[in-house]
C-alpha cells in the first residue's frame, strides 16, 4: 500500500459559547481546523485533523498547517502509510520540527492502518481500557461568578472535572478559583490553568491564597524554569502542559519531580505516534495525563478518545470533547458525551465519516501523476517516485 494522494480541507469551528478567552485577554470565536485526507494507490483514504488555539498558543497557526503541507506532503507520496514509526521518521528528515503539521498526516495514517487492518486505532494503541473516558469542562475565562455559574451548569450536564481558564489578573484569579471550588463536590476534581500567564511573583501569590483548597495548578508561568520554582513552593497537586512537548522534555520534567500530571495534546508532539510514545513512558513513569489537543472537531475528538481510551485507567486524569464545543459537526461516527464521559469507536480505524458538507472543497492537494521522475524531492527508500502533481486550482488556502 502507498501514499497517492494527501489533500487538505479548511473547516471553520465557531463555538457554541460564542467565544472562547483563556489568558490575558487572549480569545478566538471561529477556529479554523484543517482535516487532511490520505489515499493510498488501492483508493483507501484515512482522515486527520489539526487545529491550534489560534496563533498565540503554541508555536502553530491555521494557514501554517496548510503551508506546511505543501513543503511536506509531496515527499510522501509512494511512501506505506501502515508503516507509521517509518512515516515519522521520514516526515521528520523532509521537515525539522513543526510536529503540529504532521499531525493529522500522522492520524490519518492510524485511521488508514485500523481500516486495512478491520480494528479500532484504540486496540491498535494497545487496547481499551474500562467502558468510557471521564471528561473535563473547560470554563471560559469571565468574572469569578460566571465562571462558578458555568462550573455549577456543566456539573448539571454529568462532567465532574472542571478547567478553569485563569491566567490573569493575580487577584480576581484567586477569587476564581474560590468560587468555582466552593459550588464542587468533594469528589469533583478542580484545575486552574493559567496557560503559562502568571509571572512567578503573581504565581506565588496565588498558590499560597488557595493552599488550603483542593485545587490542582496547571503551566502556571512561560517558562519550565519559572513553572518548577512555583512547584518546588508549593504542596498543591501540579500539571505541566505547554512546556512538555517532546519525549526530552518528559524526562526532564520526570527528573526533577517538576509535575504530577502532564497534558498530552496531539498535535504538541506531532501525531499520534508520537503521543503515543508520550503515553506510554508516561504509564511506565507513573505519571497521570490529561489526555487531549488544542482544540478541533469531530476527527480530533474520535483521535483523542483511542489515546485515551487504550489508557490505563489509573494513568487518566482527563480528557476532552471538543465537538460538544463546537457549533458545526464535521464528521459522523465520532464520540458523544455521555453524563461527562466518552467512549472510542468500536468501528475500524478511527470510526469517523467526514461529512462533505461541512468540511467543503479541497483547498490543497498532492498527488501521484505519470510522469517519469524526475524530482529528488520525492524519493521513498531511494526509489525514484512519479513527480507529483500539485493541485493548481485550488492550491490557494
Ligand atoms: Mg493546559
Amino acid at each position: 500500500m502507498k501514499i497517492a494522494r494527501i489533500f487538505a480541507h479548511r473547516v471553520e469551528l465557531p463555538l457554541v459559547e460564542g467565544t472562547y478567552r483563556w489568558n490575558n485577554g487572549n480569545s478566538v470565536s471561529v477556529f479554523d481546523s484543517t482535516v487532511v485526507g490520505v489515499e493510498t494507490d488501492s483508493g483507501l483514504i484515512g482522515y486527520g485533523e489539526v487545529c491550534p488555539l489560534g496563533p498565540c498558543y503554541l508555536p502553530a497557526y491555521a494557514d501554517g498547517v496548510r503551508c506546511g503541507l505543501r513543503e511536506l506532503a509531496p515527499h510522501l507520496l509512494g511512501a506505506d502509510p501502515l508503516q507509521l514509526t517509518k512515516l515519522n521518521v521520514q516526515m521528520d528528515s523532509v521537515l525539522n520540527g513543526h510536529p503540529y503539521v504532521k499531525t493529522a498526516i500522522d492520524i490519518a495514517c492510524w485511521d488508514l492502518l485500523g481500516k486495512a487492518t478491520g480494528l479500532p486505532v484504540c486496540t491498535l494503541m494497545g487496547g481499551r481500557y474500562g467502558e468510557s473516558v471521564r471528561l473535563y469542562r473547560a470554563i471560559t475565562q469571565l468574572p469569578p461568578d460566571e465562571m462558578a455559574s458555568n462550573v455549577a451548569k456543566y456539573r448539571d450536564e454529568g462532567y465532574t472535572r472542571f478547567q478553569l481558564k485563569v491566567g490573569g489578573d493575580a487577584d480576581t484569579d484567586i477569587a476564581r478559583i474560590h468560587a468555582a471550588r466552593e459550588i464542587l463536590a468533594p469528589s469533583d476534581r478542580l484545575v486552574a490553568d493559567a496557560n503559562t500567564g502568571w509571572t512567578q511573583h503573581e504565581a506565588m501569590r496565588v498558590v499560597n491564597a488557595v493552599r488550603d483548597l483542593d485545587v490542582y495548578i496547571e503551566q502556571p508561568c512561560l517558562t519550565y524554569q519559572e513553572c518548577l520554582a512555583v512547584r518546588q513552593n508549593t504542596t498543591l497537586p501540579f500539571a505541566l502542559d505547554e512546556n512538555i512537548d517532546s519525549l526530552a522534555m518528559l524526562m526532564r520534567a520526570n527528573r526533577d519531580l517538576a509535575m504530577d500530571i502532564v497534558n498530552i495534546k496531539i498535535s504538541k508532539f506531532g501525531g499520534l505516534t508520537k503521543a503515543k510514545q508520550a503515553r506510554d513512558l508516561c504509564v511506565s513513569l507513573g505519571i497521570a495525563m490529561t489526555i487531549e489537543d488544542s482544540w478541533g472537531g469531530d476527527i480530533t475528538t474520535a483521535a483523542i478518545a483511542h489515546l485515551a481510551h487504550s489508557t490505563p485507567e489509573p494513568m487518566r486524569f482527563t480528557s476532552t470533547d471538543f465537538n460538544s464545543y463546537n457549533t458545526v459537526c464535521n464528521a459522523t461516527g465520532a464520540p458523544r458525551r455521555e453524563n461527562g464521559f466518552m467512549k472510542a469507536s468500536e468501528a475500524p480505524g478511527l470510526g469517523v465519516t467526514p461529512i462533505v458538507d461541512a468540511i467543503g472543497p479541497v483547498v490543497w492537494e498532492v498527488s501521484n501523476c505519470s510522469k517519469p521522475a524526475s524530482n529528488s524531492h520525492a524519493k521513498t527508500d531511494g526509489m525514484a517516485m512519479p513527480e507529483p502533481h500539485i493541485n493548481s486550482v485550488t492550491q490557494s488556502v
